[in-house]
């Protein structure tokens, strides 16, 4: 029987507020709290942080201004360089940039598509400053590698953490491996407050440090007095209200994802034309979006395949080092094959709480009907 394309437009991923979200809203509203000052945002800072076994969070207004907090408050300025994987998307690159420091762009590997420590170690120099590694599309970097050459060299280690919010790695959440994690609540997050993020430490020195640049660099003692110049870089009461409902929910969120992730992989596993991240040792994933790999012919029209069928789907990030602004990034002697293979091929497939097994289903087999199977 021919089954019928959906009629209903899936996304590939949309927020999923049923939880107490609308509640602490409008406590928000009730209590006249509206701005950063009220009570969710310490709330939700220090269950986030205790979500990730951290000590100190640190909430601000997006995951980019917290990875240019974190890079801000470990003092990288111009004049330093700061290693950071070409497959990723822009904010990485960007908060590297705002801070005047040069951003050094390496490959990531094949197998775990994320930063490759090997290629880590051929480009640190006595400029070198600090490490980034992103846990692309939920996928933990290995920390374990990425650490032992910080502290080889001295350098500080950024987690990007803005895809993998309770992701383990040698069964422990990410966010706790680094000196600040940065996460992003972005609305196709795993945790969203509309627009939000968060920096995580367990050094008190760099709590303090992170809290006084977000807030204008006022000097805790004297709030007029400025030492340091600092960002409004703050997140409010209303976003905070949302975080928190938010993660209320995310054990259910993770299982759920990982419900998506396993029936997508069953579904799709005879399709000769479809792989996979191979290299997922020791580490627990959480599908931020579920992402195949295509023959690079077919990924531009298998995306347009399934929009004509109503089905959102999106291709991996372009690597860092092909757009213009970041050109003059690339080191001479640097090759990326790794992750321009994975960009001409990748696609993420619809990924949220609340996507049917029903629908699942119907995009799979639209996808295993587009290469004739
Ligand atoms: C979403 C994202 C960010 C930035 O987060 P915003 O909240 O959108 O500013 C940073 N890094 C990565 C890897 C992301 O996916």
């Amino acid at each position: 029987m021919k089954s019928m394309p959906s009629e209903k437009f899936i996304p590939v991923a949309k927020p999923s507020l049923l939880g107490k979200e609308l509640e602490y809203l409008t406590n928000c509203i009730e209590e006249n709290w509206i701005s950063s000052q009220g009570r969710f945002v310490k709330e939700f800072e220090q269950k986030f942080a205790g979500y990730c076994n951290c000590k100190y969070g640190v909430a601000v207004s997006n995951g980019t201004v917290a990875l240019h907090l974190a890079l801000a408050a470990l003092g990288i300025k111009k004049g330093d360089e700061v290693i950071i994987p070409d497959l990723t998307f822009a904010a990485t690159v960007n908060a590297v940039l705002y801070t005047g420091a040069r951003p050094v762009i390496v490959d990531v590997d094949l197998e775990s598509w994320n930063i490759n420590p090997e290629f880590i170690r051929r480009v640190i120099n006595e400029r070198t400053k600090a490490i980034i590694p992103v846990h692309l599309y939920g996928f933990p970097c290995k920390m374990d590698a990425i650490r032992d050459i910080a502290v080889e060299y001295g350098l500080f280690v950024i987690e990007d953490c803005a895809e993998a919010h309770g992701a383990r790695y040698k069964n422990k959440v990410v966010g706790g491996f680094s000196d600040i994690s940065c996460f992003s609540f972005f609305a196709n997050k795993i945790v969203t407050t509309g627009e939000g993020g968060m920096c995580l430490t367990n050094e008190e020195a760099v709590y303090e440090r992170l809290k006084i640049l977000r807030d204008h660099g006022k000097n805790p003692g004297n709030q007029y007095w400025h030492d340091v110049v600092g960002f409004n870089y703050r997140m409010t009461n209303l976003q905070a209200a949302v975080g928190l409902a938010q993660l209320e929910n995310l054990p259910h969120f993770l299982e759920e994802r990982q419900n998506i992730a396993d029936k997508y992989k069953s579904l799709l596993n005879k399709n000769p034309y479809i792989s996979l991240r191979s290299d997922t040792s020791q580490c627990q994933q959480v599908p931020w979006l579920f992402t195949i790999l295509v023959p690079e012919k077919d990924r531009d029209s298998l995306i347009k395949f399934l929009s004509e069928r109503h089905i959102e789907s999106r291709p991996v990030f372009c690597p860092i080092h092909t757009m213009p602004p970041y050109k003059e990034f690339l080191s001479s002697d640097f090759f990326y094959p790794n992750s321009l293979h994975l960009s001409k091929k990748g696609l993420s497939l619809p990924t949220f709480v609340g996507l049917e097994a029903g629908e699942i289903e119907m995009i799979s087999e639209e996808v295993n009907k587009y290469f004739g199977l």
